[in-house]
């Protein structure tokens, strides 16, 4: 090993600069250094000690060139495995040592993944509101900015707080919001919603909406039936995670095109959507999966089956996880679209860099590694808030997914 790429430092860094994020950056004896993500939204302090406690001895005096080989060590060779604390913190080493890599070579991550495949990668925005009038309003302020893709959700009458809604996305200190979901009013309410979005916004928009994991498999077989006229884009992560198999039902009765992903942690939680092309589009959260290594495993499985990539991009995570994301994105052949939302303003004082938007696709700069900094001093000025993910309940108080 060259002495410039021996691991002599690394740094988790917990900052809440309006958003929580666990920061990490793996510096070398010359001092070379790389950046990644392993914010874990809710979770985050379980991934901070995990890195601290047990991944940074693994990897002082390590060869920081050998990406692969660290990522089976950290992931097989502990023993413990799997899961989204493990994965997330494996996710930041990896997302750090690319970026690494690429500073070290001169060139942009994209380039070391094979270089564009594309000029930017097609991107969605969030819409949003407490009446379907609203939401629809809220897409046209989308489509006006240059927006082709929309993700559409709507409060649900009758219920409380929306998962998706501006009443919904509050994280307080004191404990979990609690969130109220009914499948029959839900039901109802999403045709009618897209019903009212085509006759004002027209046919050339592309939609999506997230199901969020709530319904059954017969409910999002009825609801993917009746959203058929309307030829969304995606309908995103209809069913829980655990029963993959689950989505042959939805199949068997619906053309219209599903998305899966946010909740699974390793490329085999894919395998049977992708072997059996019960979806369109593999949505993992590379901070969530193992990062860059992992996310390019489970593209190039997806490829073989026509499955198109459309990684989650959250506010809880940071630019630097955005940025592997779009990276990612421009060297992939089957990438579908890319999720993706602006940040508080205090952010840029904590990250420097990230991807840009211009007219309906993301980029990223020519810098080399990933492109983003991290201002260590300026993360010190915005200390860990708690934050509670909401919490749904049915009318009879009985838990439900949310
Ligand atoms: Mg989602």
């Amino acid at each position: 090993m060259s002495s410039s790429l021996k691991i002599t430092d690394v740094r988790t860094i917990v900052t809440c600069p309006g958003r929580n994020f666990v920061l990490l950056k793996i510096v070398t004896e010359s001092g070379l250094y790389g950046v990644g993500d392993g914010t874990l939204n809710g979770r985050e302090l379980a991934v901070a000690e995990t890195l601290r406690e047990y991944i940074t001895p693994l990897l002082i005096g390590r060869d920081a060139d050998q990406i692969e080989d660290i990522w089976q060590s950290l992931f097989r060779g502990t023993y413990w495995r799997g899961g989204p604390v493990l994965n997330t913190a494996l996710a930041a080493v990896d997302v750090a040592l690319w970026d690494l890599k690429g500073r070290r070579a001169g060139l942009p991550v994209y380039s070391l993944l094979g270089g564009r495949t594309r000029t930017g990668a097609l991107c969605y925005a969030h819409a949003a509101g407490e009446t379907i009038e609203e939401t629809t309003d809220r897409a046209t302020v989308l489509m006006e900015r240059g927006f082709r893709v929309v993700r559409v959700q709507t409060a649900i009458p009758g219920t409380s707080g929306t998962y998706g809604t501006a009443a919904g996305s509050v994280q307080p200190e004191d404990g979990p919001l609690v969130e109220q979901f009914e499948p029959a009013p839900y039901l109802r309410t999403i045709p009618r919603l897209f019903d009212h979005l085509r006759a004002q916004l027209g046919e050339e928009v592309e939609l999506c909406h997230d199901v969020h994991e709530r319904l059954t498999p017969i409910q999002a077989a009825r609801l993917a039936k009746e959203l058929e006229p309307h030829h969304l884009f995606f309908l995103e992560d209809p069913l829980r995670p655990e029963h993959p198999e689950s989505f042959r039902l939805i199949r068997q009765h619906s053309t219209t095109p599903l998305a899966m992903g946010e909740l699974f942690t390793s490329r085999w939680d894919c395998l049977p959507l992708l072997t059996e092309q019960l979806i369109d589009f593999i949505r993992c959260d590379l901070v969530h999966t193992g990062g860059i290594t992992e996310g390019r495993k489970i593209a190039a499985i997806a490829e073989s089956f026509q499955v198109q990539t459309a990684w989650h991009g959250p506010p809880d995570i940071s630019p630097i996880g955005h940025a592997a994301n779009v990276h990612l994105d421009l060297a992939t052949a089957n990438f579908g679209v890319q999720e993706w939302v602006e940040h508080p303003p205090e952010v840029a004082d904590v990250i420097h860099g990230g991807p840009t938007y211009h007219d309906g696709y993301l980029n990223v700069s020519d810098a080399p590694g990933l492109g983003c900094e991290i201002d260590e001093q300026a993360a010190k000025k915005y200390p860990y808030i708690r934050g509670w993910l909401p919490v749904t309940r049915r009318a009879d108080g009985s838990v439900h997914d949310w």
